[in-house]
């Protein structure tokens, strides 16, 4: 596929991987992440597929290479896989991968289909093994389906990488054996700081739980080696010498990484958000939704390179507002 322009912000980063959100909608609470009663949006609001579809092609045609579905649940969402098929046709032609982030809890279904349409890597969050815990953190007993999502994922050929939000006091003390299991299992493991994004029910403070502190606990139980970044994304890894396997550490109140920055994210009402932690939107519904929507989607995606910022400023304290009103269900975490 040609690629006249490619998506390059001011600050001459090349953007070259879309997050997609199909949807605000989910079938857990976790904690950190919404309220129990959290509001979704109402359907008329949410793009349909056909448009996410071509919105995906807009940023395809300026070079984005790697698509990663998120939302919400993006396997709660009907006919998902129409969309995921008709983007697995893509794959080589301009797309180089197609890929997703899910919770696991249909996974079990969907692990063949996702890997017939040619998708390769999964995400699949998972925080704890235990189901008492899990039933907490996420207010639903799903973990057998999580669990029996992830095993079909491996058999079915998808590589898994698991995503844990470190949590005080709630999953800190299991980590280690996350990592053990999840290595023995074949798949890599991310751990993920907690992110002041939108209201919940609890205060996010009580629970967050710097990396560099569980990188030291860690380092009581394994041998870590540090490794260079190839992904281009915000983890740094290391290595673990008795697995052999990795461990991500995504750390963006600790540690900034948006210097290589190459991401923009889409909501489901297609809202492109230029930065995770940032207000800067420019709104594709309304141009796919206007006259002349080539050129309308051509103006706003170089309307979102111009005003992507530099950098996130997350910061999290007790008794003050999100850093970011939205949920990161909502932006496509
Ligand atoms: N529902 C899917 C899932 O859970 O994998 C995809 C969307 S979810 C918003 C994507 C990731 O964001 C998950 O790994 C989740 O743990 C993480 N997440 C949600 N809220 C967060 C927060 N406030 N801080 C850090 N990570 C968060
Ligand atoms: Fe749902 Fe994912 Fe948020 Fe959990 S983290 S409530 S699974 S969107």
């Amino acid at each position: 596929m040609s690629c006249a322009t490619p998506l390059t912000d001011s600050f001459d980063r090349r953007i070259s991987y879309l997050r997609l959100s199909v949807t605000d909608r989910c079938d857990l609470r976790c904690a950190y992440c919404m309220p129990e009663r959290m509001q979704f949006l109402p359907k008329s609001e949410v793009l349909t597929l056909e448009e996410i579809y071509r919105l995906a092609l807009a940023f395809v045609a300026r070079g984005v290479a790697k698509i990663r579905l998120t939302g919400g649940e993006p396997l709660v969402r009907r006919d998902v896989m129409d969309l995921v098929r008709a983007l697995g046709r893509k794959l080589g032609d301009g797309l180089e991968e197609l890929t997703l982030t899910t919770n696991g809890t249909q996974l079990a279904e969907y692990a063949q289909p996702l890997f017939d349409a040619g998708v390769r890597r999964v995400n699949v969050s998972l925080d704890t093994r235990d189901p008492d815990l899990f039933a907490q953190l996420t207010r639903r007993d799903r973990l057998a389906q999580v669990l029996e999502g992830i095993a079909a994922a491996k058999a079915a050929g998808l590589r898994v990488k698991i995503n844990t939000v470190a949590l005080k006091g709630l999953n800190e003390a299991e980590i280690p054996q996350l990592v053990e299991w999840s290595h023995a299992q074949g798949h890599d493991l991310t751990l993920i700081e907690v992110m002041p994004m939108g209201d919940v029910d609890g205060e996010r403070i009580d629970h967050y739980l710097p990396l560099p502190a569980v990188r030291d606990q860690l380092e009581q139980h394994f041998a870590l080696s540090d490794i260079g970044d190839s992904t281009g994304g915000p983890a740094r890894y290391v290595r673990v010498a008795e697995t052999g396997r990795r461990i991500g550490f995504i750390s963006p109140l600790t540690n900034n990484f948006c210097a290589t920055c190459n991401r923009v994210r889409v909501t489901a009402t297609g809202q492109l958000y230029a930065c995770l932690g940032g207000a800067e939107k420019v709104d594709l519904r309304a141009a796919l939704r206007s006259d002349q929507p080539e050129a309308a989607l051509a103006t706003a995606l170089d309307e979102a390179m111009r005003i992507k910022p530099e950098r996130h400023h997350f910061a999290i304290a007790r008794g003050a507002a999100p850093a970011q009103p939205r949920h990161m269900s909502v932006t496509g975490g």
